[in-house]
């Protein structure tokens, strides 16, 4: 058994920065092809500059017509497809469930539950066709317990392992394995906005939430983007080749999400 992964025909939403992004590092420096799409143009662009052998498209995943276009060209670009990580995912609003708008509670459930269905939906086909290939969705530790202040983030990364493990059965007979990955808390910008998140809906300081986050986790620690990565291409290569309708948690064990 190894992970090796070259050659592989990967697509990654949300590729241009944080987890997306080390995840694209991670399977073109295993010698796969990468295809990645992203909304936000100036990471675009960076990722064009760093990586110019791999494919970057503008694409917001919760746009059926986006969606289709960019995985049309990604396909294209590589001749097909054998991995698809769906990994877009926005934090959504925080605050108590009765205190929050609609619009955020739909944004956040567009994003993270229906990017991942229309990605799939446009990607299954292929890896039906060609009985192999694998699907990652990007989950959290906020789909494995309930998490205050956050409600359709939790709501979202549930329902992401809903679908994973239904998406599994549906699948595994034309050789094809969906897995969800639930990263704990991870060292990033996008943690530090969550932080704020947390800090402004329950009025503790920034520090004492972060705190609170660490303790609750055996490790004590946060979670870097490459720990993610490496087992997005662990599930995806020849060593995860039995294991599917998993959700996978890499987050040092959080025993509660109450920071
Ligand atoms: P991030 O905030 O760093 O964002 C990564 C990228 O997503 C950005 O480049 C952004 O432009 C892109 N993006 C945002 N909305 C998009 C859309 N609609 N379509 C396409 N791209 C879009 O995020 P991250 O921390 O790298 O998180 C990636 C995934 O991991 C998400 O699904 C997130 O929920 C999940 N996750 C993150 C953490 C964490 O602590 N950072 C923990 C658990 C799970």
């Amino acid at each position: 058994m190894n992970n090796d992964v070259a050659g592989l025909r990967v697509v990654i939403t949300a590729g241009a920065s944080g987890i997306g992004l080390a995840t694209a590092e991670e399977f073109l420096a295993g010698g796969a092809q990468v295809q990645i799409c992203d909304v936000d143009n100036d990471a675009l662009e960076r990722f064009r500059a760093e990586h110019g052998n791999a494919g970057a498209w503008h694409a917001d995943v919760s746009d059926e017509v986006a969606v289709d276009v960019f995985v049309s060209r990604a396909v294209d670009a590589m001749g097909g497809v054998d991995v698809l990580v769906n990994n877009a995912g926005i934090a959504g609003p925080g605050g108590r469930t009765d205190t929050l708008e609609l619009d955020a509670w739909n944004r956040t459930l567009d994003v993270n539950v229906t990017g991942t269905f229309l990605m799939s939906r446009k990607v299954i086909p292929h890896l039906v066709a060609q009985r192999s290939g694998s699907i990652v969705n990007m989950s959290s530790t906020a789909g494995l317990m309930g998490f205050p202040n956050r409600a359709p983030y939790a709501a979202a990364k549930w329902a992401i392992i809903g679908l994973t493990k239904t998406m599994a059965m549906e699948l595994g007979e034309f050789g094809v394995r969906v897995n969800a990955v639930c990263p704990g808390s991870v060292d990033n910008e996008r943690m530090d906005r969550v932080v704020e998140l947390e800090a402004d809906a329950s009025g503790r300081s920034a520090a004492e939430i972060r705190r609170g986050f660490t303790n609750a986790v055996s490790l004590q620690t946060f979670v870097d983007p490459a720990d993610i990565a490496a087992m997005i291409r662990f599930v995806c290569s020849p060593a995860g080749a039995k294991i599917s309708g998993q959700a996978l948690t890499v987050d040092g064990h959080t025993e509660s999400a109450r920071s």
